[in-house]
C-alpha cells in the first residue's frame, strides 16, 4: 500500500489537486495499485486555521508518507505578512529544506495538439522535449537576508551561497538524466559575475571528466533565456541553480502553450513531491476553469519515480495527449474549434480517457 499525503494549499491548489486524486484513484482500480490519500493543510490554508503555513502535523505526514501531491501556495491576502510568516518563504521553502528535496525535475514535453496553442512558430518550437534539472534547496532563496538601516534611507540584503557538494549532487543527477536521454548537458549560469557560478562551473567540468559520454555545455543564463525561445531544439537536459531554474521554466512554459501543462517532481530525500511549475494562479481560483493538466502529469510523474510504475506512468501521459488531440481545453489554451471545459470536467475527461486505453479502444 502507498500513503500519498495530499496537499491543495492555496487559489486554485484545492480546485486542480482532486483532479489529480481523482486520476490516480482511477489508476489504482486499472492498475491494481493501492494507494491511501491523507488531506493536510499547507500555505496560507494552513495560516488560517492553525496560524501557521506549515504546522508540525503536515510535516509529520509528509515525513511518513510515500509521496506527497501538492497544489501551490501563496495569495494576496497573505501577501502582506513579514517573510518569516508568508506561506511561500515559510512553508514552501522549508518543506522542500526539511524533505531534503533538492532536486526539483521539471519536464518541458510538447503535446501535438497543442503545437499552435504557443505564441511561438510551430517550426521553432516542433520536436522540443527538455528536462529541466533546476537545484532547489540553496541559493538566493536561501541565503542570509536581512535589512539595515543606512543613512537616508534602508539596504536590504540576500545571500547567494552554494557549496561545491550542494552542486555536485546536483551536476551528478543531471548528468545521470542525461545519459538515459540524448547525451548533451547544458549547464545555466552566470560564471561571468558570480562567483557562486564560477563555482558551478569548475564543479561541472570536474564532474564531466566522470561522464565522459555526455557532451557538457555551459551557457550564461541571459543568452539561455534567449536561446530557449530561439532554438529550444538544441536542449537535452539543462542544470541550474535555483532561481534560474525559477525563471527559465516559467519562460519554458510557453513552449508548452500553457504554464497549467508544466508538471514537476521534487526529488532526493526520502520522500518525494509532486506539483505543477505553476503558482496558486488567484486571478483565477474558484472560478472552475484552472486547468488541472499539470497537476495531474505531476501525479504521473510520482507513479513513474516513486511508485516505479511506468506503465501507469505512460498512460496518464496518453490519456491527456488523447484529450487535447480530441479538442477539449481549459479556458486558457482555448482555440476556435475547441471545446471549453471546467477544471473538474478536464479530469472527468483524463479519466475516461485512462479507461478506454486500458480497455484497448483508442
Ligand atoms: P502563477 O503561476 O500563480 O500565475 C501566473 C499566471 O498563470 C496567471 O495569469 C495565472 O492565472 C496563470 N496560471 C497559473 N496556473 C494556471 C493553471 N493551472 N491554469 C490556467 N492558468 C494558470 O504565478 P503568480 O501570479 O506570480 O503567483 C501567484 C501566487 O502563487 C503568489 O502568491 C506566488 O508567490 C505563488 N506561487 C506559488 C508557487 C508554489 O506554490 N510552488 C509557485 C509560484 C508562485
Amino acid at each position: 500500500m502507498f500513503r500519498i499525503a495530499v496537499l491543495p494549499g492555496d487559489g486554485i491548489g484545492p480546485e486542480i489537486v482532486p483532479e489529480a486524486v481523482k486520476v490516480l484513484r482511477a489508476c489504482s482500480g486499472l492498475f491494481g495499485l493501492d494507494f491511501t490519500f491523507t488531506e493536510a493543510p499547507v500555505g496560507g490554508a494552513a495560516i488560517e486555521l492553525t496560524g501557521h503555513p506549515l504546522p508540525e502535523e503536515t510535516l509529520a505526514l509528509c515525513r511518513g508518507s510515500d509521496a506527497i501531491i501538492l497544489g501551490a501556495i501563496g495569495g494576496p491576502r497573505w501577501d502582506h505578512l513579514p517573510l518569516e510568516r508568508r506561506p511561500e518563504a515559510a512553508a514552501l521553502l522549508p518543506l522542500r529544506k526539511e524533505l531534503g528535496l533538492f532536486a526539483n525535475l521539471r519536464p518541458v514535453e510538447l503535446y501535438e495538439a497543442l503545437l499552435d496553442a504557443s505564441p511561438l512558430k510551430q517550426e521553432v518550437i516542433a520536436g522540443t522535449d527538455i528536462l529541466v534539472v533546476r537545484e532547489l534547496t540553496g541559493g538566493l532563496y536561501f541565503g542570509e537576508k536581512r535589512r539595515e538601516q543606512i543613512p537616508g534611507g534602508e539596504r536590504a540584503i540576500d545571500t547567494l551561497v552554494y557549496t561545491s557538494s550542494e552542486i555536485e549532487r546536483i551536476g551528478r543527477l543531471a548528468f545521470e538524466a542525461a545519459r538515459s536521454r540524448r547525451k548533451l548537458l547544458h549547464s545555466i549560469d552566470k560564471a561571468n559575475v558570480l562567483e557562486s557560478s564560477r563555482l558551478w562551473r569548475e564543479v561541472m567540468e570536474r564532474l564531466q571528466k566522470e561522464y565522459p559520454d555526455i557532451e557538457l555545455k555551459h551557457m550564461y543564463v541571459d543568452n539561455a533565456a534567449m536561446q530557449l525561445v530561439n532554438w529550444p531544439k538544441q536542449f537535452d537536459v539543462i542544470v541550474t541553480e535555483n532561481m534560474f531554474g525559477d525563471i527559465l521554466t516559467d519562460q519554458a512554459s510557453v513552449l508548452t502553450g500553457s504554464i497549467g501543462m508544466l508538471a514537476s517532481a521534487s526529488i532526493g530525500g526520502q520522500v518525494a513531491l509532486y506539483e505543477p511549475a505553476h503558482g496558486s494562479a488567484p486571478d483565477i481560483a474558484a472560478r472552475n476553469e484552472a486547468n488541472p493538466l499539470a497537476t495531474i502529469l505531476s501525479a504521473g510523474l510520482m507513479l513513474r519515480f516513486s511508485f516505479n510504475h511506468e506503465a501507469a506512468a505512460r498512460a496518464i501521459e496518453e490519456a491527456v495527449a488523447r484529450v487535447l488531440a480530441d479538442g477539449y481545453r481549459t479556458r486558457e489554451l482555448m482555440q476556435p474549434g475547441c471545446r471549453e471545459l471546467g477544471t473538474a470536467e478536464m479530469g472527468d475527461r483524463v479519466v475516461e480517457a485512462l479507461l478506454k486505453l486500458k480497455e484497448g479502444s483508442l
